[in-house]
């Protein structure tokens, strides 16, 4: 899942969590090894091996996985140390938050991304937060004052041109029905804001509440807009696939495996 940012470079990225038992890939550049591969699915079907280095972890507990040391941090400072839901119970609002957009299924997608915009537009706004961090790198920091402009278009752009969320009905349904999905849509967008702002003021000690305060549901609504018309889906081959498949179109067997 790519938010794309240019032909090349996607904003932003998320694995979706249907391929996660099968597919590790770093939470911050979404790179994968072979080994890094190989390591992963002898662990989820518990296949004995003699790998002795350990993945990469979020150190907050969320289980996130990175290829490196510097990208976890990185991904940290972008803003996940304030989403990340490692060091809450099931009663923390972020921890609904994500539980919400699990439980929407179509919608998941948008609403992760949309909060990862926000906590980076939090961040850039107050912008003693990215020249502090020497986690942070120039491209890190360009991706950053990117999300400032994306909530500023979400915040500032008329109904005509960007329309909230709950409005993007599709034209098969009937009047009847296109009233009832508006209505849940709405619900569904407000509980998340609602879940997703508590949590932030919590996560962020009230760092960021007086621009926090600024932001409400319906802006948080355009940006789902914004995300569902330029999110592209993809499906990146994982450097074991292209390993097995030169293997197999040279005529040869993947027959040993060290990892
Ligand atoms: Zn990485
Ligand atoms: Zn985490």
């Amino acid at each position: 899942m790519n938010f794309i940012q240019s032909s090349q470079v996607p904003l932003l990225h998320l694995q979706l969590p249907s391929n996660k038992q099968e597919v590790s890939a770093c939470t911050n550049c979404g790179c994968t090894n072979v080994h890094t591969q190989l390591r992963h699915l002898a662990t989820t079907y518990n296949i004995s091996t003699n790998a002795t280095t350990q993945p990469i972890y979020c150190p907050l507990g969320c289980g996130a996985k990175y290829c490196t040391i510097s990208c976890r941090d990185r991904h940290l400072a972008m803003g996940h140390r304030y989403l990340c839901v490692g060091p809450h119970d099931e009663d923390h609002p972020l921890y609904k938050f994500v539980l919400l957009a699990l439980e929407t299924g179509g919608a998941f997608e948008e609403l992760i991304l949309a909060s990862q915009i926000v906590i980076g537009s939090l961040i850039g706004t107050n912008a003693s937060s990215t020249t502090s961090s020497s986690f942070l790198n120039d491209d890190d920091r360009l991706r950053i004052s990117q999300m400032v402009a994306l909530w500023q278009d979400a915040m500032h752009k008329d109904d005509e041109i960007l329309p909230p969320w709950w409005t993007l009905v599709s034209s098969d349904l009937s009047n009847e029905e296109k009233i009832e999905w508006e209505e849940s849509a709405k619900l569904t967008v407000d509980d998340a804001w609602e879940y997703l702002s508590r949590g932030l003021t919590h996560s962020t000690k009230s760092k960021h509440d007086n621009v926090l305060a600024s932001y409400n549901s319906v802006h948080f609504a355009k940006l789902l807009t914004l995300i569902t018309k330029e999110k592209r889906n993809v499906m990146v081959t994982t450097m074991l696939e292209e390993k097995l498949n030169t293997l197999h179109n040279n005529g040869k067997f993947f027959c040993f495996m060290e990892i």
